[in-house]
């Protein structure tokens, strides 16, 4: 899967909002919740797909798949190897006749006077009363002992020691036993580091610098490719253009301390090849002195801000001064 996935995803609103969740840390792992109908389910992820059961399933998977997720083992579901339900029930069949009519005898022995008889033998109205002696027989282990269960089975009659154990699906009717029981995986879910930096930067950051820019009237590409003149394919975190007379391509270079000269160097390569009427870089929290000088040099317009929502404004600000002694209020005049 290709980063181009990854950012197609970044654009569905469902998931800006789950992975939005994560980032604000109100989600830090999905852990799925057993379920016979659907044999795990994501909560928070069912919110963000109108309470879609099977979609917040595919959801979690596909972010799995392109790497936005990465997954931990939580646990095995038993399956019917049949229909895949997980409503399966485990039973317990005699061995002979393979009925599940089968009884748990218990064998009791009275201490004080050593009886040993089934238990059936110790019942009278709900109490256990000892059959030889006939004194009641109140704690396990002090004055009775259980000695051993076996089974019998009510159809054949046919007592064991040991049941086979079998499994039958409640959706099918299906019956199976441990040799082809389906077994699906279910795992907890956590965004991965890199895909957290990168759904913050396409989309979180970019997003009111994007809006500004269309407030400008700007066709905005976030991010966006353009041909350069060497044919090389060039990546801006944004891309906007005005018919074709205007482009202006954008890069955010987020960082803990002010940001070096390197960044710069590659941006002006890029820019190089492309020429856009407007280079303009946003940097947070700032540049070096050395950096500023790089980037007038190379007429990269920089606005430094501490966050994307400020650096909006100052672009604002900057598009505002650029349109007021623009062209295209002029012509109006003229055509006035
Ligand atoms: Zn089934
Ligand atoms: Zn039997
Ligand atoms: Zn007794």
């Amino acid at each position: 899967m290709t980063s181009r996935d990854r950012l197609t995803l970044y654009q569905d609103q469902g998931v800006q909002l789950l992975l939005g969740r994560f980032v604000k840390g109100e989600i830090v792992e999905l852990v799925p919740s057993f379920d016979l109908g659907q044999t795990a389910r994501y909560p928070e992820v069912e919110e963000v797909v109108d309470g879609d059961t099977a979609a917040a399933k595919q959801l979690v998977e596909k972010l799995w798949d392109v790497g936005i997720f990465k997954r931990k083992f939580h646990e095995k579901i038993l399956v019917c190897p049949s229909c895949l339900s997980a409503n399966v029930s485990n039973d317990y069949v005699c061995p002979n006749c393979n009925s599940i009519d089968i009884e748990r005898k218990t064998l009791l022995e009275h201490t004080a006077c050593g009886t040993i008889d089934s238990v059936d033998n110790f019942l009278v109205e709900g109490g256990l009363y000892c059959p030889k002696c006939n004194k009641e027989l109140i704690e396990a282990g002090v004055d009775y002992q259980k000695l051993g269960a076996w089974f019998q089975c009510s159809q054949c009659g046919k007592r064991s020691d040991l049941p086979s154990p079998i499994h039958r699906c409640r959706s099918c009717g299906h019956i199976f036993t441990i040799k082809d029981t389906g077994f699906v995986n279910v795992y907890s879910y956590r965004i991965s580091a890199d895909a957290e930096e990168e759904f913050k930067r396409t989309f979180l950051v970019m997003k009111p610098i994007g809006a500004m820019l269309e407030d400008f009237q700007y066709k905005v590409e976030m991010p966006g490719q353009v041909s350069g003149r060497s044919g090389a394919l060039h990546r801006f975190d944004a891309v906007a253009s005005k018919g074709s007379s205007e482009l202006v391509v954008l890069d955010v270079i987020a960082s803990e301390r002010e940001i070096e000269e390197t960044p710069i160097a590659s941006l002006y390569a890029k820019v190089f090849d492309v020429g856009p009427t407007q280079t303009i870089l946003v940097a947070i929290p700032g540049l070096t002195e050395k950096a500023k000088k790089l980037s007038s040099l190379y007429r990269i317009h920089v606005i430094e801000a501490s966050d994307s929502q400020q650096a909006a404004d100052l672009l604002k600000g900057h598009f505002g001064w650029t349109g007021l002694s623009g062209n295209e209020e002029s012509i109006d005049d003229l055509q006035l």
